[in-house]
Formats: structure tokens, C-alpha cells, sequence
């Protein structure tokens, strides 16, 4: 579903350039759950935010379903990025003047939805991510982990074909990031893609696959135990 092909981007500040990725070749398939994974600086947001339609690469290519991205107009990656792929930040990114129910109908706003369609999606949301009791608060009357999983709930609301995790569990403490973690199998389990970027050894190995990224290369791959694959 997501190839990367001799991928490569650096960051240029004044004189000094920065390589983030060199040559990055990545191959995730239809229904995964894969942690990319690396120490800070090793280029997991460099890739998350060209994985994401929100950078482009100085050089290489993104296929997304067979379509390379570097082909597409402005309003097709537009187009991708609100209606097939959900976003998981680190510090939730939730909407404050919000409630929970409000932010997560508000990928459901770009997408050509009836009102009634909407209501039912959210409705599913809030059972499946079990937010019902707290779908009238704002998101500061809430823990950090009832934050993330309002967040979990917005990135799979519309059923996209990819949800993108940058750090998802860095503002959690490991009890709670193990909760979060959980949550990605679940929606691993329903059909969607996953990709989780993570500096957390104990984060990746919740997932089905690890790709190790260093200085801005894949270093290793390693297949996790079978059992964490969804059936
Ligand atoms: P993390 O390790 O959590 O991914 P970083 O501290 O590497 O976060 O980066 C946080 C933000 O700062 C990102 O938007 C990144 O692009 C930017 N950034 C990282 N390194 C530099 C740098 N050397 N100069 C300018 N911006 C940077
Ligand atoms: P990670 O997310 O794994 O911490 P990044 O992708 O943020 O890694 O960074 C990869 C490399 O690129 C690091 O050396 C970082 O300092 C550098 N970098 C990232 N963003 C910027 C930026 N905006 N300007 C300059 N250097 C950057």
C-alpha cells in the first residue's frame, strides 16, 4: 500500500545542510500495523510528514495505492490527505473551543456527508473508543490519555485507508501509552493501516512489524512475534 522508493531529503539552514533521509526504501502492506522507530534526529517526522502529504522529498519517490504522489495536483493530495488518511500527533492536536463529540465530527466536515451519515460515524466513534460519557467535555477537562484516544477516535473516524502516528505516546506515561498502543491493534483490527513513528522500544514491539531508522537510513526490519497479528 506505502512504497518508498531511494526517498531522500535534507534540511537547509543557512550554510549548513542536514540530512534527514538518505535512500529510504520502505514497503508496508494493505492492513499492517508497522512501528517505524529511531532515537531524535533519526528522520521518523522528516518521513512521517512526506508519508503524510505534508512535505515533499528533495529526490525519490511515494507510491500510495500504486499512485506516486510527486504526480498529483495540489488538490488531489488535498483530497488524500483529508479523506484517506488519519493524523495522530504527540501533543493531540485536539481542538480546545471543542468538544470531544465536535472534534471527532471534524474530519467528517471536508467529506461530502449528510448530516444524519455524520452524526451515525461519530455515534460509532464514541462506542468503538468508549468516549461516550465524556463526548460534552472540552478537551482541558481531560486526562492526556482521554485526549489521545479522542484523537484515535478523529484519525479513524471516516474509515480512512492509513492512520499516521508521530509520536503518539511521548506526552503519556507507559501505562497509559501501552493503552494507546492497544487501541492502534484494534483499529489495525478493523481494517486500517497503521503506521506508528516512535523513539519507544516498548511502543514498537506492540506492533506486527519494526523498521529501525538511523541517521536517516533503515538499519534493520524485524518481524514481530505472530501473535500480535490480527486474524
Ligand atoms: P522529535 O524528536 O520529537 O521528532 P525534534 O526535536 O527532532 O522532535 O523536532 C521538533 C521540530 O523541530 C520538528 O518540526 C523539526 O522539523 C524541527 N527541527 C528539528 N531539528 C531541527 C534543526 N536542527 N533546526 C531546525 N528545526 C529543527
Ligand atoms: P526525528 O523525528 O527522528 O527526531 P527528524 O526527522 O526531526 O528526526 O530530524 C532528522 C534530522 O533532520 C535531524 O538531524 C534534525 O536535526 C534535522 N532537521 C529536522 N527538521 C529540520 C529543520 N526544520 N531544519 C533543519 N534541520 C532539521
Amino acid at each position: 500500500m506505502i512504497h518508498t522508493r531511494n526517498l531522500v531529503k535534507s534540511y537547509r539552514n543557512k550554510l549548513v545542510e542536514t540530512p534527514a533521509l538518505i535512500n529510504v526504501n520502505i514497503d508496508i502492506g494493505d492492513g499492517e500495523f508497522v512501528a517505524i522507530a529511531g532515537p531524535s534526529g533519526s528522520g521518523k517526522s522528516a518521513l512521517f510528514n512526506i508519508m503524510g502529504l505534508m512535505d515533499r522529498p528533495d529526490s525519490g519517490e511515494v507510491y500510495f495505492n500504486d499512485i506516486e504522489l510527486g504526480s498529483l495536483s495540489e488538490k488531489d493530495r488535498l483530497n488524500l490527505r483529508r479523506g484517506k488518511i488519519g493524523y495522530v500527533f504527540r501533543e493531540f492536536n485536539l481542538i480546545d473551543e471543542m468538544t470531544v463529540r465536535e472534534n471527532i465530527e471534524l474530519p467528517l466536515l471536508y467529506l461530502n456527508l449528510s448530516r444524519k451519515q455524520r452524526s451515525l460515524m461519530v455515534e460509532e466513534a464514541l462506542l468503538q473508543f468508549k468516549l461516550g460519557h465524556i463526548r460534552n467535555y472540552y478537551p482541558q477537562q481531560l486526562t492526556g490519555l482521554e485526549q489521545q484516544t479522542t484523537s484515535l477516535a478523529r484519525a479513524s473516524v471516516f474509515k480512512p485507508l492509513l492512520v499516521l502516528a508521530d509520536e503518539p505516546t511521548g506526552d503519556l506515561n507507559s501505562t497509559d501509552g501501552s493503552v494507546i498502543m492497544d487501541l492502534f491493534s484494534e483499529i489495525c483490527e478493523r481494517g486500517i493501516t497503521v503506521v506508528i513513528f516512535t523513539n519507544s522500544v516498548q511502543d514498537a514491539q506492540k506492533a506486527q512489524r519494526i523498521i529501525q531508522l538511523h541517521d536517516g537510513h533503515v538499519v534493520t526490519e524485524s518481524a514481530q512475534m505472530i501473535s500480535n497479528r490480527p486474524v
